[in-house]
Parts: C-alpha cells; structure tokens; sequence
C-alpha cells in the first residue's frame, strides 16, 4: 500500500463510498475508521467537501482528513438515537432557486424562507425566474421586483424561447452551485438545456435516494463541462432553520439588519414593540409588506408544512 497523500474534491457519494476526484483521476473511496470516533450524529463526508486521500490502488483509496468547510446545507433527520446531521452539500460557492412565474405560480414566502438559510450560510443566492413566456418579461420582472434591491439577482429565463439560458450557463462558470426551487418550476429542463440529458441524470439520481434506505443514499456533483460543478438540493422545504433562534432572524433580511440599532429597544422583535423602526419602514414603504410578513411567519416558528 502506497501512503501517497493526495487532495481532492468529493463527487459523488453512493452505499457508502464516495467517489473523489484527484489530480490521478477519481479514485473510490471509504473513509478512515479513525475518522469515524465519536462522530456518528452527523455526516463525515459530504459532495463538496475538500478531502486527502491515500491510495491502496491506482483508482481506490481511504479519506483520511476532510478539510474545514466554509458552508454547508444541511438538515437534522430525527432518528431512533436523536437527531442526525445530514449534510447535502459543502462548500458552495452559489445556491439558485427555481420558480416559475406561472404554472406554478410563485410562492414568494418559500422564497423568503429559502433566502434565510442561503443568508444563514453566507451563501450567494440567484433567482431565476423561468416559465417567462408565459407571462412575457414585464409582468415577470414585476412579480420579482422586490430582490434585487435587496442584493439578490434574479435571472429570467425560458426554456421555451430559450431566454437567460446562456447568461444562466456563463453564470455558473468554476463555481459549485446548488440548483433547487418547488416541482414543476422547470429545474429539469433547464438543466437539460444547458447540457443534454443534465436534467435527466439529476432525476435518476434524485429517484434512487427518494427509494433507497440510508445505505443506498446517491448524491452527486455534476461536472458542467468540465467548468465547474452543479448537485440538486433535493427537498428544500425539509431543509430545517434548526440552528437559527428567532433573535437574531433580523440579521437575515438585509432590508432590516441595518434598521435594528435604531428601534427604541435594543432587545426589539419587530412585533408589537413601540418605537420600532422596522415597523415604521413597512408603514413608509421602505419594507416590503410581505417581506415583514415572511418574517413573522419564521419569528412564530411556522412549520415547514405550513409554508
Ligand atoms: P421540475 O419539476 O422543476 O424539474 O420541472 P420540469 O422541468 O419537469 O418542468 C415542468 C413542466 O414545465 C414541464 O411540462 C416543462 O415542459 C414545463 N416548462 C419548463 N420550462 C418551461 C418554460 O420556460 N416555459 C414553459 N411554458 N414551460 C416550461
Ligand atoms: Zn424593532
């Protein structure tokens, strides 16, 4: 056995053996036991994670160290022995979520929610806006005008006339992006524009997880080209915001965080105190009502089934 130590990014993850991507090639690999001490309330390895490897063959080998993350999407899985970390991704350098400007129509408040625990990751958020054609771009920016002054891009596309899809592509260029948004939005077949048959690996990948117990769990990075990777975020919706304490929700609506110091109480939740400069910028139009809706939504711990 050859202790040769080698950095490389983790591709893939399936019945237990991750596939990493080194400058040898991508080499199979399980993790090291010692690794595995004291750590069984949360994934060791996830898709995205920066890893060193030692080989035992030219294309299989042992993680022996997963380097530090700078983010994570993660989501807490009851289970017999308490809760359990899932981590769906590492270090993404961007998150996009899909919605449909018809059919479905857009639901802005999961929007908001999803913006939260981008927010919370200090994670780059894109929106893009698809299904333009069928309500032509006016209506469309319209229907999505209230982020971009909130430093959220939103990109409008249409599979069908084939709108945004480029500027989409460029947009992903030497980045890991997450692509996520509610069904019908028109993920897959954006994805399927972009590259062929993109959309549909993701959905054979997201079928098998969907089925399979634990041990038969798939998830996996996508090259783009070999210019950067993309993986789905399946089940956004169950993505929980279990490590944020109502307090500090202010932090992650940037319309507000800067309002905060200015509230007659310092300790103000932006509910019924008095003196609240939140309040008073919904009332002089500065917030979006529905934003401050959205927050009071999260603030009274609505559970994800209501959203
Ligand atoms: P997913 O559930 O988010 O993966 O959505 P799909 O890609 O399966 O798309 C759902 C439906 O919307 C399909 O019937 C697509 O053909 C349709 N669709 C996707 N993009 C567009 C678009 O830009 N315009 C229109 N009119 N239909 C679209
Ligand atoms: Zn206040």
């Amino acid at each position: 056995m050859s202790d040769q130590s080698l950095s490389g990014l983790v591709l893939r993850l399936q019945s237990g053996f991750f596939y990493v991507q080194t400058e040898q090639g991508l080499i199979t690999c399980s993790i090291r036991g010692k690794l595995k001490q004291g750590r069984l309330n949360a994934d060791l390895v996830a898709i995205g994670d920066h890893v060193q490897v030692t080989l035992s063959s030219p294309n299989t080998g042992a993680i022996e160290k997963v380097e530090p993350r700078k983010n994570s999407m993660v989501r807490l899985a009851p289970t017999a022995r308490g809760e359990y970390k899932q981590i769906f991704l590492a270090n993404l350098d961007l998150v996009i979520f899909v919605f449909a400007c018809a059919q479905p129509e857009p639901h802005l408040r999961m929007l908001d929610r999803f913006l939260i625990i981008a927010e919370r990751q200090s994670i780059s958020a894109l929106i893009v806006a698809n299904k333009v054609d069928l309500i032509g771009e006016k209506k469309a920016v319209q229907l999505f005008e209230r982020y971009p002054p909130l430093g959220y891009p939103v990109l409008y596309t249409s599979v069908k006339t084939g709108l945004g899809i480029l500027k989409l592509k460029n947009m992903l260029k030497n980045k890991i992006t997450a692509f996520s948004g509610p069904s019908g939005a028109g993920k897959t077949s954006i994805l399927n524009a972009l590259q062929p048959d993109l959309g549909l690996k993701v959905k054979e990948v997201n079928k098998v997880t969907a089925k399979g117990r634990h041990s038969t769990v798939v998830r996996e990075l996508f090259s783009l080209d070999g210019q950067g990777y993309l993986a789905d975020l399946p089940g956004l919706r169950s993505l929980a915001l279990w490590d944020i304490r109502p307090e500090e929700l202010d932090a992650y609506f940037p319309e507000m965080k800067g309002l905060v110091s200015q509230c007659q109480f310092n300790n103000c939740t932006h509910r019924n105190e008095p003196g609240c400069a939140v309040k008073d910028a919904v009332k002089n139009g500065k917030v979006h009502p529905d934003r401050y809706q959205s927050y009071l939504n999260l603030w009274a711990g609505i559970k994800e089934t209501d959203w």
